[in-house]
């Protein structure tokens, strides 16, 4: 369900004396008239600016223990069932009850309810964000700033947040969360990657669109928008990449090593004419253009007791002694088959060797499936060029091209050869 904030604020008012709803709405145009007098010589300025469809993000997933606190920047409204409180400033804490629903203390007050929780910054906040704390039991707790609006609920006992929010808006933060450079033409590609791939993959999961990790795409909230991830996005609203009239799928990681690859050979599945391998050169000549990067070139060890135990967890292959092998690389020089020779034998792509040794030893280690493995000594030694999937576009490739003086369109071109950057017509 798709709701706009401008809807449940007309609902939140008529619950709400005649005189309070008209201080509201004075203080409600004073700060927009202030806004747009602000805003008319800097056309950089605000978030809230932008016009566009939300999108559902869950939010903090795995991160909530015993429950939440949440509170604004300006008043706000907790709505559910046919409840509507105004909450000027307190805080409010909810946890999931047990057996299902949730438990709201508010002021003093305390709520059950079995149905979401709807938290909504009233007008007057303006600018605000809604500001979540974990409730976890730390001297410090984190909290995160979000736009938008947020919908609580019980999630097999866990509160679970979903911070609806439009497209436009999201994009401010994803983009920073994603990327940090003062080039800004590699700052606008990345803009209009993140809407790209918002755009295709909505409703990726399905109770919401995304979620906040790099699974869709990186979302740490609002405290994460920069000036320059909010002129990104800004200077490129409302486009996407497309390739024959529809918007493409794309892909980005960090630094390629030399070579971007094609999404077959890392994940099977479908191939796209715009996504083959692509040599991070400076066409005409030169150095690769992601070779300053520290991920550019890497070395790492892994000892045999740690292979054969990731080997083991990883894959079921458990014997001592157990090998491996690559057997086969892709056109860009990644590995594509490894064999694993144990009690039984296992092939595996060096996508998935590179995943398991992450989620085993940490993503510092093998940071790429571009690699050469020796053996030898008391374990196995790797020599690798490059930092993530590979697929799509190299990020310090793009900073490089921005830097040289490439625009934002000629930068997504070299990455997705045939593109073009369009409006996007449709719904999303
Ligand atoms: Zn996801
Ligand atoms: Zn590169």
């Amino acid at each position: 369900m798709r709701t706009k904030r401008r809807v449940n604020m007309r609902c939140f008012l008529k619950r709400f004396p005649k005189k309070l709803v008209f201080a509201i709405t004075l203080i409600f145009f004073t700060i927009t008239l202030w806004g747009d007098i602000g805003i008319t010589g800097d056309m950089v300025g605000r978030v809230s600016d932008f016009n566009s469809k939300d999108v559902n993000v869950r939010v903090l997933e795995g991160r909530i223990t015993t429950g939440v606190v949440v509170t604004a920047v300006g008043p706000y409204s907790v709505i559910f069932g046919s409840k509507n409180i105004f909450v000027e400033s307190e805080k409010c804490f909810i946890t999931a009850g047990v057996g299902g629903g949730l438990i709201l203390k508010i002021g003093g007050r305390e709520f059950r309810t079995s149905k979401a929780v709807k938290i909504v910054l009233v007008a007057s906040a303006g600018e605000g964000t809604l500001i979540v704390a974990l409730d976890n039991v730390s001297a410090k707790p984190i909290t995160h700033n979000y736009r938008g609006e947020l919908k609580i609920t019980n999630d097999a006992g866990v509160v679970a947040i979903i911070n609806i929010i439009p497209l436009e808006e999201y994009l401010c933060s994803v983009v920073a969360s994603e990327m940090s450079t003062n080039e800004m033409e590699a700052m606008k590609a990345q803009a209009i990657l993140a809407r790209t791939f918002a755009v295709r993959n909505r409703g990726r999961h399905k109770k919401y669109d995304f979620c906040d990790k790099t699974h869709c795409q990186h979302y740490g909230g609002a405290g994460l928008e920069t000036s320059r991830s909010i002129t990104a996005v800004r200077e490129t609203t409302g486009k996407v990449l497309l390739f024959d009239g529809a918007v493409a799928s794309v892909f980005y990681h960090a630094c390629c090593g030399g070579m971007t690859t094609s999404p077959a050979y890392v994940w099977g599945g479908d191939e796209f004419p715009y996504l083959k391998p692509v040599k991070c050169q400076r066409p005409g000549g030169g150095g690769y253009l992601c070779g300053k990067s520290r991920h550019f070139r890497w070395e790492a060890t892994i000892t045999s007791d740690e292979m054969r135990s990731l080997i083991a967890d990883a894959f079921g292959v458990s014997a001592r002694g157990a090998k491996l092998k690559i057997m086969l690389r892709d056109p860009s020089g990644r590995v594509f088959e490894m064999e694993i020779m144990g009690t039984e034998r296992r092939v595996i792509t060096g996508e998935e060797f590179r995943i398991a040794v992450g989620r085993a030893l940490g993503w510092g280690r093998i940071k790429s499936a571009l690699f050469e493995m020796k053996i030898g000594g008391d374990g196995y030694r790797f020599g690798g060029s490059g930092l993530g999937h590979g697929v799509g576009r190299c990020q310090l490739g793009a900073i490089e091209l921005s830097r040289l003086g490439w625009s934002y369109v000629d930068i997504l071109q070299f990455y997705f050869p045939g593109t073009v950057v369009g409006e996007f017509g449709g719904e999303i």
